[in-house]
């Protein structure tokens, strides 16, 4: 069954806002005490009052159990935008909810929609963080989970000079996204590992570890351990975000903890390649990263490397050569062991490619068309790959998705080259260098 017809034989058959998601799938941030269902909802506070008597608690949220009361109800959870942005774009355009409840056995989807809202449920997959030291501060991201964001800003301050809907982002050091140091009584990771002794361990699919930097989290390795030491009372799958930003050494000393491990997977952010993706993810030496990508493949400790394309207004002009280079690994190494998803950045707005000319869309919708004539019938390519793409080249269709408010678009123009500029000074980059085929419509930016 392919993504449309599951759509529309599953899950618009149970309801059209259905998504296994709110019941079996999580992220969990133990820094700050929140969660959400997938990434895209915005996240939302757990009560640490019931933490006490349910560590579950970490996930059966009140918040999240009444948006599985409005999906049974067919009526669409506000913080699920994303997705319904998405199916709304016509063309039987295929949204997370399709890909974010497939991975589910059929009689799981049932039995989630069968129950009544209101009941604990235990979670299949979680991505989960524990705190937000990382070593990169990418354009995109900010200090709520980045601790060289965090410097950033108390080295230089704020932004300054930002008025969309994405400037608190750059403005304060968001504390309040960790609480808690490391080794430090954190209620949150406490739950957590109550709830993984007694019952996550059984009934997680896949853990999934994000940061921060992961790898740079003393929980982590913690983890990995207990997986070391626990070997066969578990078939969960670790998975681990990480921006592989690391020299060989540290490399070799993570290959060598996980190789007694049966599966472990890596996600690693990439959207663009050489000087660019260094413009974007500040921190990063690309011929490193694809280095590192080479050495755990070829170490065989990793079941696969999948490739999170963040696609912002930048990195459209090499996104293609990316997508080419993942294909040469792909030839490599295999088609599922190198696998690549397109995820459609939203927030900051002003970094979003829908702030660009209607000019620069047309031209990397085009170019990306392009790269879809020549690759859609290639074997390597999953067909959600293809897929990903097809929904790129509709969203950057100026016809299909016109900027969003039309009198917001002077703002993001605005935050755009103030962001920009002052990352230049403080990061010591170079937007023109960079990116030349966008410095005329840069510069032609008041501000
Ligand atoms: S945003 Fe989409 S994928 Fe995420 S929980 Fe909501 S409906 Fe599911």
């Amino acid at each position: 069954m392919n993504d449309l017809e599951f759509r529309q034989q599953v899950l618009d058959q149970l309801s059209p806002s259905f998504c296994a998601a709110k019941w079996y799938n999580a992220t969990i941030w133990l820094g700050s005490g929140q969660t959400t269902s997938c990434h895209h909802p915005p996240a939302h506070q757990i009560d640490r009052e019931e933490l006490k008597i349910n560590p579950s608690a970490l996930h059966n949220t009140a918040q999240k159990k009444d948006d599985r009361k409005k999906m049974l109800a067919g009526e669409r959870p506000a913080g699920c935008e994303y997705c319904w942005k998405i199916e709304d774009m016509g063309r039987d355009a295929i949204s997370d909810r399709v890909y974010k409840t497939k991975i589910y056995p059929i009689e799981a989807i049932n039995e989630a929609f069968n129950q009544p809202p209101e009941l604990d449920t235990n979670l299949k997959t979680l991505e989960i963080s524990f705190d937000r030291t990382c070593q990169f501060a990418c354009s995109y991201c900010n200090p709520a989970f980045s601790s060289t964001w965090v410097n950033d800003i108390r080295k230089n301050g704020s932004y300054t000079g930002l008025v969309s809907d994405g400037r608190n982002h750059f403005t304060h050091s968001h504390d309040s996204a960790q609480l808690y140091k490391f080794g430090q009584n954190n209620p949150y990771v406490d739950a957590f590992f109550a709830w993984w002794e007694s019952d996550l361990h059984k009934t997680l699919q896949e853990l999934r570890i994000t940061g921060g930097e992961p790898l740079m989290s003393g929980y982590t390795w913690q983890l990995i351990e207990w997986f070391k030491q626990n070997q066969g009372k578990s078939s969960t799958k670790l998975a681990i975000n990480s921006n592989l930003g690391f020299d060989q050494a540290k490399l070799n000393v993570f290959i060598e903890a996980i190789r007694p491990l049966p599966h472990v997977e890596i996600y690693t952010s990439m959207e663009a390649i050489g000087a660019a993706a260094e413009y974007i993810r500040d921190g990063l030496d690309y011929k490193q990263w694809m280095q590192n990508v080479h050495t755990l493949l070829d170490s065989n400790t990793v079941k696969a490397v999948h490739v999170m394309c963040t696609i912002n207004a930048l990195c459209l002009e090499t996104l293609p050569d990316l997508l080419d280079e993942l294909l040469n690994l792909k030839q490599i190494y295999g088609r599922d062991r190198v696998t690549f998803t397109l995820n459609i950045l939203r927030f900051p707005s002003f970094q979003s490619a829908l702030v660009m000319s209607d000019d620069l869309r047309t031209r990397y919708k085009n170019i990306l068309s392009e790269w879809l004539d020549k690759s859609q019938h290639n074997a390597f390519y999953h067909e959600y790959e293809i897929n990903h793409t097809q929904r790129l080249i509709d969203y950057l269709d100026v016809v299909q998705t016109p900027h969003s408010e039309a009198f917001e678009t002077p703002k993001l123009l605005n935050d755009f080259k103030q962001f920009y500029q002052q990352y230049d000074q403080r990061r010591g980059k170079d937007f023109v260098t960079t990116f030349p085929n966008l410095k005329e419509w840069y510069e032609s930016i008041q501000v």
